[in-house]
């Protein structure tokens, strides 16, 4: 008997030609995340895949690891045996010994349809024998204790605790995006969101220094190296902005600032993002949050993009945002103290419905192309590893 972790996937199974693409990269990511814990080995059978534990290997933590590796839909601890109904019985009477439980149900999934019983039958004989041995009775509808077998490929494994995984795809195979990240609560959980579709995230943050301290510079990093658990080894793109700004504010009307200093922050990530390979960007805005997030001047930022922005928390309520922010625990360092370059040198009331016309004839004071050119310059890049 060996125990050895037994990996589900869900949606996976759905993407017929990519199919073999997603396992691997739910494989290698695997790998990534259980680095250094004792796992022998990554193997992938059929439908599943199996995590090979070293003898002193660390199972909690491993199981920890396994709950953030997106693409994940379940997985359990389980018992590997030779694939013979009395080997299958060891195993479940092995099991249930130190479990507390009045009723069970014993569930079997055949795909190795050369074993000479059905599912039913394995699972009407496995009963048999754990009833017999605890005083048990069945239950097929709400059982205290539920005895899963699965036949697959060479092997038999048997588990009674099914884990959930955080599910969606495996980080990568849907592609790289750039996540404009401000320190903020909200485009932390704008990454986590779409790392959980399969993208890869790399990051730009912009600062004002020195305007501002250099709290946000920690900040960010400190929130990457959070979200690279489920990322893995990441790139962050450090933007100094205070040139940007100062050229802004001396040169342009005042209730248009905050939108001109998104539209400069596009231009310069999609510069980021197209040396990087990155085919799409990401921020964290939400409807209507702030003056800066109606539809109007979303459009009005928009319009100087040329790659897709996307905004994965644009119906998302403030609170369904903390929420989620407090379960991937980067919320905790979000809501510290920071000078955010975009609060800089902004009237109370920024305007919240920009003509783009007014926008463009505002921004004919600056020199767009220069001033990008100068930040894509001096920008800082830094490798934060999970
Ligand atoms: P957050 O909580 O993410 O800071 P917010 O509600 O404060 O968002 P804004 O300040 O309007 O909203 O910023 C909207 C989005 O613009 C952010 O979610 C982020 O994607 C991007 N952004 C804002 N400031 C920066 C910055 N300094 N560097 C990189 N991206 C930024
Ligand atoms: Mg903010």
């Amino acid at each position: 008997m060996e125990k050895l972790f037994l990996v589900h996937y869900g949606e996976i199974g759905l993407k017929r030609g990519n199919r073999s693409y997603f396992e691997k990269k739910l494989a290698q990511n695997i790998k990534l995340a259980l680095k250094g814990m004792g796992c022998a080995e990554v193997r992938r059978i059929y439908g599943r895949i199996l995590v090979m534990l070293h003898p002193d290997a660390d199972v909690a933590a491993i199981h920890e690891q396994l709950r953030k590796v997106m693409g994940i839909a379940h997985f359990e601890l389980v018992l590997a045996v030779e694939q013979t109904l009395d080997a299958i019985q060891d195993a479940a009477l092995e099991l249930v010994k130190d479990q507390q439980f009045k009723t069970l149900k014993v569930e079997t999934k055949r795909a190795n349809k050369r074993f000479p019983l059905t599912s039913p039958e394995i699972s009407a004989r496995v009963g048999a024998t754990l009833l017999g041995a605890t005083g048990a009775s069945a239950d097929m509808h709400t059982p205290d204790l539920r005895c899963n077998i699965e036949i697959v490929d060479e092997a038999a494994y048997v588990y009674v605790e099914k884990i959930r995984g955080v599910g969606g795809l495996p980080v990568g195979a849907s592609g790289k995006v750039l996540v404009m990240l401000s320190g903020g609560i909200d485009s932390p959980v704008a990454a986590w969101r779409m790392m959980k579709r399969g993208v890869k995230a790399l990051f730009v943050h912009f600062y004002s220094y020195p305007y501002t301290d250099k709290a946000s510079l920690e900040k960010v990093e400190e929130l990457v190296s959070i979200l690279a658990a489920w990322n893995y080894r990441t790139l962050i793109y450090l933007v100094p902005f205070a040139e940007v700004q100062r050229e802004i504010v001396t040169q342009t009307p005042a209730p248009y600032r905050v939108i001109l200093y998104r539209r400069m922050m596009v231009r310069i990530a999609q510069q980021i993002a197209a040396a990087a390979k990155a085919e799409c960007l990401v921020t964290g805005e939400s409807l209507g949050q702030v003056a800066s997030q109606t539809l109007g001047n979303l459009r009005v930022i928009e319009d100087v993009a040329e790659i897709p922005i996307l905004r994965p928390l644009i119906g998302d309520d403030k609170a369904e945002i903390m929420d989620l922010a407090e379960k991937i625990r980067t919320f905790e360092i979000s809501t510290l103290p920071h000078d955010d370059c975009c609060s800089l040198f902004v009237p109370d009331h920024p305007t919240t419905n920009a003509s783009l016309e007014a926008v463009q004839e505002a921004e004919a004071a600056l020199d767009v192309d220069t001033l990008t050119k100068l930040a894509v310059e001096s920008v800082e890049k830094k490798i934060i590893d999970n």
